[in-house]
């Protein structure tokens, strides 16, 4: 039974209009003026404060979030941060009709509030502690909720105490070398796609293939190795986990797989259920792995909770700090903390608790042995399934010392179009001014007036400097060569043409021939940034790189000496070297390579100012600049072909690789049957590296596009016309009724077309949510788009890959034009190196696919994809699967088209739930 509503007054916000509840109920629609006085002379329950001030037009508001409760009674559960989200969470009916939603506000507060006297509520532990914390803060909850918690009679267990310790687990055995026989890789995915199922002979002939590179390696660094594209619907995660459990098994070996998004790394975490049915053996057996700044660092969390943080962040700190409790493994991105609740707080704070700087102190830390990054870490160790990301999973290779434990043999890298873009950011170098910064802090400390722990080289290593000559002498010479680098406000001095030391005078000569060489490009959708090509440097250039050089290398020196000592301390012990101090040296050893490999890398990128260009590197300089505001400049290194150090260094050291994708070749197949393609797919892979021989394998959709899909040019709207652009998308939107995603090129032009739209569509009972709009993170956005299929959602480059919204709550995909490369200078260098146009056509073919791919995700799914280009190139069309309907229309047919499609699906889903 629902308990009776709450009596406080609740305002509910929308593009439609606004409505107060008052306490008793009484429901009224107001104007903006009167909602405003209202929730500034009371606070108003309410459902996401930043969210419902966006609509009102009155950023500054507060009162009581139900969001906020919710975080609060039931850390780590899911729940989307709507009306109807809340209400499905709970249990309740949840409104029918906006004008129903302040009213519903109190009843939805009562049935939460109701936990707390409920004997089973399992989060209870640590409320009582949590919520004196809380009031402490004036969090306007807290009076609410203390006088309906006792306080526990039996220790409330804090945080710190609850959290369990990690053991250190015993080395992994090498896997056995073992033959896998197709017949029990059949018969196995089989078993995983359960006895019902039709047998899919495109998804048992994928996984023969895919057992290949579970075969012993024939040679020293040429791992067996299969490029293999699996068209949606194949069922390709079970398709190569069948083989995979199969080796895992008889070799008692381990397997990576690696993954783009984190929509996949969490879709394939739920996959593996399958393979291991009981829920502690799937924990056991399989550990989704992310860099270290996606996790919570408890050592800032407890510097956050007593007073690193005040205000709204202090109360964030709490609520994190009953998520971490009850978190599964402590992922603050993308795990269980709902990804709404730092929007809340606008971000306050969030990136504070996470280890971004790497400062981590590691076993000098007292929170080391129940860390959730060393948890992760050693549980990776033990597990048969790591799941990682790319990133990772190349961070890995090139740095083996910063993993625990031996490597997997084994490695599946799903998305495998992505390879060259992971690559692409982890094999570069920047010497900017943001990055000479952090290393700076690294070995002073902080300056000013900067909060929390950090503490520089000399106070982390104190034992070494005090009892260890020559240790002490690396610290105080690496202490002195830090000052050269830039401090704070070095914005301004480069601006103010005064820069200090070499380092910010190289960033102001790389400045001021970026401003001397570079066209201004602002409002021509190029981000705002300038930049100018590393070539023929001026002369102040060169002079300022010699000097930094010198410099960096003075840097360099002591560390490498500092690194070397700490080192023989941990070989041969001294007396004073106990185990805490022991711990500390271990920590130092870690952090201390990073930065070494980082400096390594500037000063190859400084080597070529003024001397010849090596021809496997693109450098460059630029100012980064946002809205005209310049917050970073300095010098860029990428590698021409990205994939070569994957080849190199990733696939070289494993036994065996499998590269897969749904859209690998880009929709470029030429050759007999569809069969071509390779060449494309080698180069963004890497694969055309490996002299060992590579496999290819590819499997076509099961989907019947020629019924389940269709795809729409519209020809009559001009590119640049943006009053047209916003007109086509509202109309296209409101004949499909809502289920439509969105893509843009330019978040300038995103932001036009909602604000022109999203009213009128609200008005027609459509809700309209969008990226760099909205105040909420991508994740929570696409959450609210699945969960009602009236919603849109307009977005940029991210939605196009992370969205899997199966089913009836996206059906339409608009994209706003070819969505051409950024013209930049590395983009101008991989187009000169890999064949002009036909490298821009190969990039635009697997973006398409990739949006493309949004839309059909069953064989039940129908969806229409438009295209708002006048002059689409028919050589791109091979982007779409064969055999889907295309046209070239002009709007009012399209919209025609979009609008007789939606007729349909309403008279085949009343068809459906009609009596026969
Ligand atoms: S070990 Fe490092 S990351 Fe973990 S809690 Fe301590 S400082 Fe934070």
């Amino acid at each position: 039974m629902t308990p009776d509503p709450l009596s406080l007054p609740a305002i509910h916000a929308s593009h439609v209009g606004i409505w107060i509840a008052d306490a008793t109920g009484r429901v009224q629609r107001v104007g903006r003026g009167e909602a405003i006085a209202a929730v500034a002379a009371t606070p108003h329950l309410l459902l996401n404060a930043p969210l419902t001030g966006d609509r009102l037009g009155y950023p500054e508001l507060s009162g009581l979030d139900l969001l906020e409760l919710f975080a609060f009674l039931y850390p780590a559960r899911f729940a989307v941060p709507t009306p109807a989200g809340i209400g499905a969470a709970l249990d309740l009916t949840p409104p029918s009709a906006e004008a129903d939603i302040a009213a519903f506000l109190p009843h939805a507060t009562a049935a939460m509030l109701a936990s707390l006297d409920d004997r089973d509520w399992p989060e209870r532990e640590g409320a009582w502690h949590g919520a004196q914390a809380l009031a402490r803060q004036r969090w306007p909850w807290a009076p609410l909720i203390q006088p309906r918690l006792a306080k526990p009679d039996r220790d409330d267990r804090w945080l710190f105490a609850r959290l369990p310790e990690w053991e250190e687990p015993p080395p992994r055995a090498a896997p056995r070398q073992v033959a896998i026989d197709a017949g029990d890789v059949a018969a196995r995915l089989d078993r995983l796609t359960g006895d019902a199922a039709e047998r899919r002979p495109g998804q048992q002939d994928y996984a023969r293939a895919a057992a290949a590179i579970f075969a012993p390696r024939d040679r020293k660094d040429a791992p067996q190795m299969l490029v293999a594209e699996a068209g949606t619907g194949i069922g390709k995660t079970l398709g190569y986990l069948a083989p995979a459990k199969q080796w895992i098994d008889q070799s008692a070996g381990a397997i990576c797989i690696s993954t783009y998004t984190k929509a996949l790394q969490r879709q394939l975490a739920r996959e593996t259920e399958k393979l291991y049915p009981d829920a502690a053996t799937h924990r056991e057996k399989v550990v989704v792995r992310k860099g270290r700044e996606n996790y919570l660092c408890l050592l800032n969390l407890e510097d956050a909770l007593q007073g690193g943080f005040s205000g709204r962040a202090a109360i964030l700190a709490q609520l994190v700090a009953r998520w971490a409790a009850y978190t599964r493994d402590g992922d603050m991105v993308g795990g269980d903390l709902p990804g709404w609740l730092p929007a809340l707080f606008r971000r306050n704070g969030t990136t504070a608790l996470t280890d971004r700087r790497g400062e981590c102190i590691y076993a000098g830390c007292p929170h080391f042995r129940k860390c959730f990054i060393e948890r992760s870490a050693r549980a990776a160790t033990q597990a048969d399934i790591v799941i990682a990301n790319h990133a990772l999973t190349m961070v890995q290779a090139a740095r083996p010392r910063e993993s625990a434990g031996t490597a997997a043999t084994r490695l599946i890298f799903d998305e495998g179009h992505h390879l060259w873009d992971a690559a692409d950011s982890m094999f570069a170098a920047a010497l900017t001014g943001q990055e000479a910064v952090e290393i700076r802090r690294w070995v002073l400390g902080p300056e000013g007036k900067s909060r929390g722990r950090r503490r520089g080289l000399a106070a982390r290593l104190a034992d070494v400097a005090s009892y260890d000559e020559a240790g002490d002498r690396a610290i105080q010479a690496a202490i002195a060569a830090a000052a050269e680098l830039p401090g704070d406000g070095w914005l301004g001095r480069l601006a103010e043409n005064d820069p200090w030391g070499a380092i910010e005078r190289l960033l102001a000569a790389a400045r001021g021939q970026v401003y001397a060489r570079s066209v201004d490009t602002r409002g021509a959708d190029t981000g705002y940034g300038l930049e100018t090509e590393l070539a023929d440097p001026d002369p102040a250039l060169v002079a300022a790189a010699a000097s930094a050089s010198d410099a960096i290398e003075a840097l360099l020196r002591p560390l490498l000496a500092l690194g070397k000592r700490l080192e023989a301390l941990i070989e041969d012990p001294p007396d004073w070297l106990d185990g805490q101090a022991r711990a500390r040296v271990d920590g130092a050893r870690h952090s201390l390579g990073t930065r070494i490999d980082t400096l390594g890398g500037w000063l190859s990128l400084l080597g070529r100012v003024g001397g010849p260009a090596d021809p496997d590197f693109v450098d460059w300089l630029a100012v980064d600049r946002y809205d005209g505001r310049e917050f970073d400049c300095g010098l860029h290194r990428h590698w021409l072909d990205p994939a070569r150090p994957v080849a190199d260094i990733v696939y070289a050291q494993a036994q065996g690789v499998l590269v897969t994708s749904a859209t690998l070749r880009s929709g470029h197949r030429g050759g007999a049957n569809g069969t071509g393609g390779w060449a494309e797919a080698d180069i963004r892979t890497g694969a055309r590296h490996m002299d060992g021989g590579v496999r290819h394998f590819a499997v076509p959709s099961p989907f019947d596009y020629a019924r389940q899909a269709e795809v729409l040019i519209v020809t009559d709207i001009a590119r640049g016309d943006l009053p047209a652009l916003a007109g086509a998308y509202s109309r296209l939107i409101e004949a499909a009724g809502g289920g439509a995603l969105g893509l843009f090129s330019a978040i300038r032009r995103l932001r036009f077309v909602h604000a022109r739209i999203a009213d009128r569509l609200a008005r027609a009972g459509l809700p309209l949510f969008a990226q760099h709009v909205d105040p909420l993170d991508t994740g929570t956005l696409i959450d609210i788009f699945r969960a009602d299929p009236h919603t849109s959602l307009l977005g940029t480059d991210a939605l196009r890959d992370g969205v899997d919204v199966p089913g009836d709550s996206l059906r339409l995909v608009v994209m706003e034009g070819v969505p051409w490369p950024r013209p930049t200078i590395l983009h101008a260098a991989r187009r000169a190196a890999q064949g002009g146009s036909a490298y821009d056509d190969m990039v635009i073919r697997g973006r398409i696919a990739q949006a493309f791919g949004r839309l059909i995700r069953r064989a039940d799914d129908f969806g229409q994809f438009v295209m708002l280009s006048p002059s689409f190139p028919s050589r791109l069309l091979s982007a779409f699967p064969e055999n889907t309907p295309i046209r070239r229309l002009p709007l009012d047919e399209a919209v025609n088209h979009v609008a007789a499609a939606n007729v349909e699906r309403r008279k085949s889903a009343f068809r459906a739930f009609s009596p026969s």
